[in-house]
């Protein structure tokens, strides 16, 4: 029997179950409704609540890992970090991205960044200026920044900067980003127009919104 969280009696007619963002098993029932009918709603969907549970933990748990640098993502993989001692340079292989094991403690850190940022350069010139191709149009120039609250931005003197950390991104998110600023180039707003062409480009835009929103942690990462 899987533990109830919370019971929220209102005046509704129907039972709902719902997994808040915490894992936490939310149930909605009629002011009236007995307890023992609960429980055997639960008892019912108990596949449903646990596998829905066990993804949010993995994801928490993953998260975690992220954010204490035990692990680092990069284009959308998971590697752990490691030590080696046959390296002169980070490593990226298998499961893994590895630090010589010479490197101090102190440039860990910087050069995992500097790592990521010269991959971001890359990544950045590659996919902007194909879409720019496709979509003909012509940025001023292409750079990487480090702002905290933004994944890429274009200015009105149609230069397109892109947050190093777009190399934590799997492809397709990096793809959208550069869609979305160079669109800008065209539509300097959000508006319907705006959407209409970075849909015209990616018609999974929608969805990509969606999960470029979960990887906002990642724009904390690396600071101070
Ligand atoms: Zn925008």
């Amino acid at each position: 029997m899987v533990a109830i969280d919370a019971i929220i009696r209102s005046k509704r007619k129907t039972i709902s179950l719902m997994i808040s963002p915490q894992g936490k098993l939310i149930i909605k029932a009629p002011l009236n409704c007995p307890m023992d009918y609960i429980t055997n709603v639960v008892n019912k969907r108990q596949d449903w609540i646990i596998k829905n549970q066990t993804k949010i933990l993995q994801h928490t748990t993953l998260n975690q890992d992220i954010i204490t640098y035990k692990k680092v993502m990069f284009l959308g993989k998971v590697y752990r970090l490691a030590l080696a001692d046959n390296i002169k340079k980070l490593t990226l292989y298998n499961d893994a991205l590895y630090i010589p094991l010479k490197m101090p403690k102190n440039k860990i850190k910087p050069n995992i960044i500097k790592w990521y940022k010269q991959t971001a350069q890359n990544l950045a010139n590659q996919r902007v200026s194909l879409y720019a191709n496709i979509m003909h149009l012509i940025p001023k120039s292409v750079s990487i920044n480090n702002t905290k609250t933004s994944w890429g931005l274009c200015n009105n003197k149609n230069e397109i900067k892109l947050n190093w950390r777009i190399a934590m991104l799997p492809p397709e998110l990096i793809d959208y980003i550069a869609v979305h600023e160079l669109a800008h180039l065209k539509e300097f707003n959000h508006s319907k127009k705006f959407w209409q062409i970075v849909i015209s480009v990616l018609p999974q835009t929608q969805s990509y919104k969606k999960e470029l929103k979960k990887g906002d942690y990642l724009l904390q990462l690396f600071r101070g």
